[in-house]
């Protein structure tokens, strides 16, 4: 089932997700809505927070961007980012949570997540580039922030009025998302 996207500025994406304690059919089935949403929605990452469910779980499907069949769609569950290093690292992202929005976030380059895989058994993996990139950010909204809370001064007042657009629902996109409480279709 494609679920409706949450937009700026749900609650519930300003929450905290809980962390899952084991696997039973509901986590097994938002797992699987949660991949239809993303292809539907054409995204490359998405935190149950934004599907309004607040589990610790992200997706993290590259295999569009990067054209490499090869790249299996990763579920995590749980996920820490234990570590980071590298240079800080300047990339433009966007958010199916704020339509239409995009800026360049400063974040690092290289980390080490920790998680629970789909078999709920124990992983770690380093990762660079955009795959470390869409995991920060999706590890982000499992703990309420968002990629603008990044942005400072002069480039945070130019988003403001954006925010107000999406807030109002006067955005546009292609996929179902919910703005103040109400389903609107895609
Ligand atoms: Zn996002």
């Amino acid at each position: 089932m494609i679920l409706p996207i949450y937009t700026y500025d749900a609650p519930v994406l300003r929450e905290q997700a809980e962390s899952v304690p084991s696997m039973n059919d509901e986590i097994v089935a938002l797992i699987a809505d949660m991949f239809e949403t993303i292809k539907a929605a054409r995204g490359i990452g998405l935190a149950a927070n934004q599907v309004g469910k607040l589990h610790a779980i992200c997706l993290v499907d590259l295999s569009e961007v990067e054209d490499d069949d090869r790249r299996q769609p990763l579920i995590l569950i749980n996920p820490v980012v234990v570590e980071s290093w590298g240079e800080e690292v300047v990339l433009e992202e966007g958010c199916l949570s704020l339509p239409e929005l995009r800026e360049d976030v400063r974040r690092p380059e290289f980390i080490a997540v920790r998680f629970k895989d789909a078999r709920f058994e124990d992983k770690e993996l380093e990762a660079g580039g955009l795959l470390a990139r869409v995991i920060q950010h999706e590890v982000d909204h499992l703990n309420g922030i968002y990629f603008t809370d990044y942005l400072t001064g002069f480039k945070k007042t130019i988003v403001k009025s954006q925010l107000n657009k999406i807030k109002k629902g006067e955005v546009e996109t292609e996929y179902p998302v919910i703005v103040n409480g109400e389903i609107i279709p895609a």
